[in-house]
This record gives C-alpha cells, sequence and structure tokens, in this order.
C-alpha cells in the first residue's frame, strides 16, 4: 500500500520515498514506492508526470488488484530498496487541481440551477467536460455558469475529510461515493459536498474563471457540457481575443463590431455571386452566337472558364451540333466533347483524362490545348 501524500498536502511538490518494489509496465520500467506525490490517473484527474531519483516519471496508475497501491513507470530503472527525490511537475498538477475544484462547484452549480445531476465527467483536457442528467437548456447553463463564479469569488475554502461507510446517510453529498469502506470527502465551504479521491485547489477562488464554452445533446435526455477554468481560462480568453482583435484591425473596427462586418460581407458576397452568375450567363451566350456564327456546326474554341459549362449546355441544346470546348484551369485544362466521340481517342493520346457517353468532359495538359482543337478540326489527320 502507497501512502499517498498529496492527500495530506496538495500544494506539496518535492518528497522523498523508497522503492519497495521493482517492475515492468509494457516494456518500461516501472517502481512502486512506501509514499508519494504523484496522482496516478483516477477518477478523471489525469496523473502526475515529474522526476523520481533521476528518472523521468511518464505514467502513474494504480495497481489493478490493489488499488491502494500506485505503480510509477519510469523512462530508466531504478534499484530496489534505493532512497529517491521526488518532485512532480508543479505547473501541470497546479491545472489539474484548478479544472479538477472547477468540475466540483460547476457540478453544484449545475445542482442548484436546474436540479441537473453530474452523471460522468472528463479533466483529461484543457477543456473539460460535465455530463449532466438534463435536457440542454441555454437559460440554465448561464445560470449556472454565474452560480459558479459566485461560488469562486465567494472565496471558500476546500477542505477534505474521510467518513466511515455507515456515516454516509448523515451527510448531503452531491452524489452516493463509488467506492467502499473508508470514504474521502471534499468540502467547498457550504457551497459542495462530495465524494472524491483527486488532488483540489485550497480556495474556491483559485479556480476562477469558470467559462462554459459550449454544450449538446448527450445520450438520452442529457447534456454534455464543455468548460474551462484558472489559467486554462485565460489562455482561451487571450487567444480568442487576439483571434479576433486581428480581425477587428481587418475591417478597421473594433472587436464587437466584427460580427456586424461579417454579416455585411456575407451579403455583400451573396448580391456578387449573383451578378458573377448573370455576366457568366450572358458572356456564354455571346459567345454561343458568335461560335455559330463563324464556325458553323462543327465547333472548336478554346473559352473563359466561367462560361464553360454554360456554353456547352447551350450548344448542345442545338441539334445537329459537335463540338470541343477547352477552358485553361491551370495547373490543367478542362474540356467537354460533345458530338464527335471519334476524336476521344486522339485527345487521349494528348494525355486527356476523363470520360462520358454522349458528352465527354475531364481534364488535359495545358501545353496540349491548341494540339487538341487542331485534332478536333482535322479528325483524318494523325498529326
Ligand atoms: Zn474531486
Amino acid at each position: 500500500m502507497t501512502e499517498r501524500l498529496y492527500w495530506e498536502d496538495p500544494y506539496a511538490t518535492a518528497f522523498e520515498a523508497t522503492v519497495v518494489e521493482v517492475l515492468e509496465v509494457g516494456g518500461n520500467p516501472a517502481v512502486v514506492l512506501d509514499r508519494t506525490l504523484f496522482y496516478p490517473t483516477a477518477g478523471g484527474q489525469p496523473h502526475d508526470t515529474g522526476t523520481l531519483g533521476g528518472a523521468r516519471v511518464v505514467r502513474v496508475l494504480e495497481a489493478e488488484k490493489h488499488g491502494d497501491t500506485l505503480i510509477h513507470v519510469l523512462d530508466r530503472p531504478l534499484a530496489a530498496g534505493a532512497r529517491v527525490e521526488g518532485a512532480i511537475d508543479w505547473p501541470r498538477r497546479y491545472r489539474h487541481m484548478q479544472r479538477h475544484t472547477a468540475q466540483h462547484i460547476l457540478s453544484q452549480a449545475f445542482l442548484r440551477a436546474g436540479r441537473g445531476n453530474t452523471l460522468a465527467v472528463n479533466l483529461k483536457n484543457p477543456v473539460f467536460t460535465v455530463d449532466l442528467d438534463l435536457p440542454p437548456d441555454p437559460k440554465t447553463i448561464e445560470e449556472a455558469e454565474a452560480l459558479a463564479n459566485w461560488a469562486v469569488y465567494a472565496n471558500l475554502p476546500v477542505r477534505t475529510f474521510f467518513l466511515e461507510e455507515a456515516q454516509v446517510p448523515l451527510y448531503p453529498l452531491r452524489r452516493m461515493p463509488q467506492v467502499r469502506g473508508r470514504i474521502r470527502v471534499v468540502e467547498i465551504g457550504d457551497w459542495d459536498l462530495a465524494p472524491c479521491g483527486g488532488t483540489h485547489l485550497r480556495s474556491s477562488a483559485e479556480a476562477g474563471p469558470i467559462k462554459v464554452l459550449g454544450f449538446e445533446r448527450w445520450k438520452k435526455g442529457g447534456t454534455r457540457v464543455y468548460a474551462t477554468a484558472g489559467w486554462e481560462a485565460l489562455e482561451d480568453y487571450a487567444q480568442k481575443h487576439a483571434a479576433l482583435k486581428n480581425l477587428a484591425q481587418k475591417f478597421a473596427s473594433r472587436p464587437l463590431e466584427v460580427p456586424d462586418r461579417v454579416a455585411k460581407l456575407e451579403d455583400e458576397l451573396y448580391r456578387a455571386r449573383g451578378a458573377r452568375m448573370e455576366a457568366e450567363r450572358a458572356l456564354a451566350g455571346w459567345l454561343q452566337e458568335a461560335l455559330v456564327r463563324e464556325q458553323g456546326r462543327r465547333i472548336a474554341a478554346q473559352v473563359p472558364a466561367p462560361a464553360l459549362e454554360e456554353l456547352a449546355r447551350g450548344l448542345q441544346a442545338r441539334p445537329g451540333t459537335a463540338f470541343l470546348l477547352v477552358a485553361p484551369t491551370p495547373p490543367t485544362a478542362r474540356f467537354v466533347l460533345f458530338g464527335a466521340p471519334e476524336v476521344w481517342p486522339r485527345l487521349q493520346a494528348l494525355g486527356a483524362r476523363g470520360g462520358g457517353r454522349d458528352r465527354i468532359q475531364g481534364v488535359l495538359p495545358l501545353a496540349q490545348i491548341e494540339e487538341a482543337l487542331q485534332t478536333f478540326r482535322d479528325p483524318g489527320v494523325d498529326s
């Protein structure tokens, strides 16, 4: 059994211990210590990393058969019986403590705002999730977020203590414990009381700010809430602020005016697309008249890409017309061949790729445009 020093003082970063067992986990060296500050992957909270007697701790886990034994997976072996100094990666752990404490505060806020029970949490990433048994409702979520931040600014002391299983009914726990026997309880002032084996802050104030980033339907009738807290919330704010400020500079506007500017742009884009389609249709119409006048019923021409489709459709509709239209669209050229299937093998010989039955379309090399048109004009002559 490993003594969990992080329960006594979650703010301690260095400790001394003895290697009591040496083993191997997935091909990596690993050790069991008599005592440790390294938190394992448990209860939704990720494990700590750090150093142990000159080795790096890459993973920490609870032993499968004996949950009370913690295994430290290392990048190099340590000797059994060795006395070692350990240090945890504090910035990483502090973030976990902020996430975890914020999740407790938020879970209680959902209980108060909408009688929402927390069924599952995931604290692996800076954006953590809380899964609730209530349907998605923006008002409840907004209210819960405000309540949670009130609890932060109330600067509530966080305390942990142990209960015997028989005492559980005497305490207004937010949820029932998932372990048996001696149960560890985390109390956040008069705000929240929940069974938990994780590491937490000493005051609710250190968890702020708490920001809900989004939510979605989860399972049947439930909601998954995405949130971030503490340093990670500040980083999220900084990134989004920088992005919005950058956009605002492009629009020569203030950050909060950007949505309005984007709406105007969308409107302009919509109208510009309409105008372009009209222009393309007109261009195709003029080109069709000109090509028929100049070349009759057998037409080979290089045309502007925007007019290709409309022009091909127009010419196809004229009975007895055969044509090859080619439009440069670097790095290749697009073509439509209609009414002259005998030309297709010769186009393929020029590097054309594509297919179709009455109407063959595809791409051919830019450099072969002239040759392709010539081939269509003189199908009998082998070039
Ligand atoms: Zn917890």
